[in-house]
Order: structure tokens, then C-alpha cells, then sequence
């Protein structure tokens, strides 16, 4: 049975409605477009359809649609910083760059190194994001400690940590459940979790890029307990490697159907595979404009996740900004040259930072609105001091 959804509807649309049913002569397609916003949810039949038969330009548009009802001509981002406590992992997946395997260097912070970098952040910056590999020395308790010591150096700071992957493995080693284990980390100062580790949710293309790590379902649940208990998140699907499209539009599924549960999802963010200095280095990465197929889809597929996300450390500025007309609405945040996940797998990013001012141009030269924001997307009404420039590099 169809879905139908109520949405908002803002006034300053840059594609019209008449325009896009206009733009292809081709029955399906029309069909598609009218269903779509009509406000009737696609099938997993209709969002393969639109992988596979989609015009790029038309699912821009149909894209842009979409994007211009959840979220009118804004473009989110926020003042943060990243801290990657070490890359030394107990899993070897085959497609990361980061971890000790394949890095020719290896790294764990301690406690008095993360508060250094903590410290050194001006004060404007409002969202601290946490993680790492999986470290098989370091348990719930340590982590815990983390988020205490930072939560009592920056109270106001908001923190996103520790991926589902991570807390599986700390909070199984503790011999806790994971309402349990969030329960604590919660009280030690978490305020959100981030969406890594999701991979491709399919279970036999997942075996063979990161069979080491948790499952599926694992990651599904964790995300879900964390809703229960308001700890909100976002979810990530990496493409471009093994997976066909059908094993996207799955991994789209089952997150579309936890959010029917819960709503806890901020934000969906695509990451794109990079063949840099791991062990998938042979497979070529996908075209930009497969990036650009992928953002539409999943604005339109997603129907009840309010933001899409385009990770710039991971697809360079360029393709970022070309994004925001294919759905995208967020573009993260300022991130203060702190993370290394994606320069050490090659990305055009090697030193990742935007100031304030360049992050606002940057979107307004892609006929978009900046709005800088919190963590769960509440809009700030005014930015803080000019100061805030340091926030972003
Ligand atoms: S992707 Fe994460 S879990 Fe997998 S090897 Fe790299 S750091 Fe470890």
C-alpha cells in the first residue's frame, strides 16, 4: 500500500512542478514524477526504476523538488571539529584507508592529548564529532572518561561519538546490553551518535568489503536503541565499490523502515568509495555524475529523512557545491582541517577546512540560502562573533 505523507511547502521553489512534468516526454517517467509529488511514497521497484532508467538532468529536478518542500532554498552547516582518538583496528576491512593496516603510520590519543585538541578550538565551535578504529585495548569505561572530561572542559559543546561499529565492540566487552551501554556513555555527556560504519547493509556484498565487522542488523539495532532512548543520529551508505543498485535501494529501505519507527535520523550521507591506499585500490571509482545519480535518488527515495548531507572531505568542494542541485541541503560543517579518513584515501581534501565566510559564499554561489546551525538542525539566528572566522581554518 502506498504511503502518503504530509510535507511543507515553501514558496521560493527553483523548479517548478509544471517544469519538471514538462522535461520528459516519457510515460514512466511522468508517471514516476506525478506519484512522487503527489506525496505518494516509491516503492523499492520505483527507486530502482529511477537508478536505472532516470535522466540525470530530470532526477536533478525531481531531486530539487524534493529537497525545496523539506527544506525550502536552505543549505545547513555548522561550526565543528572532528577528533580520531587512534587508527589502530581490530577489523581489516578492505576498502578503509584509515586504519593501522594499510596507514603507513598508526596513532592512539590519550586523554591529555584529546583535551589539548579540544582546547585549541575557538569558542564558537558548537559540535565536537568523535571517531575512530576499533581499538582492542581501549573499553566503554575509557570512552566514557572521554566524553566526561570533554563534556567539564566545553560545556556547551555538543558531542557526536563513536560510531555504531565502535559501541557494538566497547559495549559487548563490557558485558553490557546496548541499552545499557548507551544509557551510560549518555550520561558520561553523549548527545548524538554518527552515522559510520553502515557500509551496505546488503549481508553478502558486506561479508566480502568488511566481513569483520558488525553486522547489519547490529548496526540497525544500535541505531534504533540510541532513537529509544533520544539519542539521535545519521546514517551513512557507502557506494561506488561492489554493490549494484538494488543493493543501494535496500540499504535505503531498511533505514527508510526505521525511520517510520523511531525518526531519530537527521541526516542521510552517501559516502563515496575512494581507491587510494587499501586493499579495493583496483576497482575505479565512480563518475561524478553516478555521485550526482546517487544524490537524487536518495532525496527522493528517502522520504522521511529531513536532510541530505554532502561529506565535501570525502568528494572535494567542487562536486559538493555541484551536489547542492541534485537534493542535497547540508553541506556539515567547517571541520577545522581535523580529520583524516578521507585525505588518507586520496580525496582532493588533504588539508579538509572551510572559515565561516568561505563555507556562506561557497553556498551562496550556488544560488542557495546559508543557514548556520546546531547539531539537530535548529537554525541560528545570528552567528556569534566574527572571531568564529578560526572556527573553520
Ligand atoms: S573501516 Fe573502521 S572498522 Fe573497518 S578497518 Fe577501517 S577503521 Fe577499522
Amino acid at each position: 500500500m502506498r504511503v502518503i505523507r504530509p510535507v511543507m511547502s515553501y514558496s521560493n521553489e527553483t523548479v517548478s512542478k509544471e517544469l519538471l512534468l514538462k522535461a520528459s516526454q516519457c510515460p514512466e517517467t511522468r508517471q514516476l514524477a506525478e506519484w512522487v509529488l503527489a506525496n505518494h511514497r516509491l516503492t523499492p521497484e520505483e527507486g530502482l526504476w529511477l537508478f536505472e532508467n532516470g535522466e540525470l538532468g530530470w532526477l536533478g529536478m525531481l531531486a530539487e523538488v524534493i529537497r525545496q518542500r523539506h527544506n525550502g532554498n536552505r543549505v545547513f552547516f555548522i561550526r565543528n571539529f572532528h577528533i580520531e582518538p587512534t587508527n589502530i583496528c581490530v577489523n581489516k576491512c578492505r576498502f578503509c584507508s584509515f586504519s593501522h593496516h594499510f596507514s603507513k603510520e598508526q596513532w592512539e590519543l590519550s586523554l591529555e592529548e584529546i583535551l589539548g585538541q579540544v582546547a585549541n578550538q575557538p569558542p564558537e565551535v558548537r559540535e565536537l564529532h568523535i571517531t575512530g578504529a576499533v581499538h582492542p585495548g581501549r573499553d566503554l569505561y575509557y570512552y566514557g572518561e572521554i566524553l566526561k572530561a570533554i563534556r567539564k572542559l566545553r560545556p556547551a559543546l555538543h558531542l557526536k561519538a563513536y560510531s555504531a561499529v565502535e559501541l557494538d565492540y566497547m559495549i559487548t566487552r563490557a558485558g553490557l546490553t546496548v541499552t545499557e551501554g548507551l544509557t551510560y556513555l549518555k550520561e558520561c555527556g553523549l548527545d548524538s551518535i554518527p552515522g559510520g560504519g553502515a557500509e551496505i547493509f546488503d549481508e553478502v556484498i558486506r561479508r566480502d568489503i568488511a566481513g569483520m565487522k558488525s553486522s547489519s542488523e547490529t548496526w540497525l539495532g544500535i541505531h534504533e536503541t540510541a532513537h529509544q532512548l533520544g539519542i539521535s543520529s545519521n546514517a551513512t551508505m557507502l557506494y561506488g565499490h561492489l554493490e549494484s543498485y538494488a543493493h543501494r535501494i535496500d540499504h535505503m529501505e531498511r533505514l527508510r523502515m526505521l525511520q517510520d519507527r523511531t525518526g531519530g535520523f537527521n541526516a542521510f550521507i552517501p559516502l563515496k568509495f575512494r581507491n587510494w591506499n587499501n586493499e579495493m585500490e583496483q576497482l575505479p571509482e565512480v563518475a561524478i555524475t553516478e555521485d550526482m545519480r546517487n544524490y537524487a535518488v536518495a532525496r527522493v527515495y528517502l522520504d522521511n529523512i529531513p536532510h541530505l548531507k554532502a561529506y565535501w572531505p570525502a568528494i572535494g568542494k567542487p562536486h559538493a557545491q555541484l551536489s547542492l542541485s541534485f537534493g542535497v541541503d547540508d553541506m556539515d560543517g567547517t571541520i577545522n582541517d581535523s580529520t583524516r579518513i578521507y585525505s588518507l584515501a586520496g580525496a582532493e581534501e588533504q588539508r579538509p577546512a572551510f572559515t565561516v565566510s568561505e563555507m556562506q559564499e561557497f553556498i551562496r554561489r550556488a544560488n542557495r540560502e546559508p543557514v548556520e546551525r546546531n547539531s539537530l538542525y535548529h537554525p541560528l539566528l545570528s552567528s556569534p562573533s566574527p572571531s568564529g572566522e578560526g572556527a573553520g581554518g
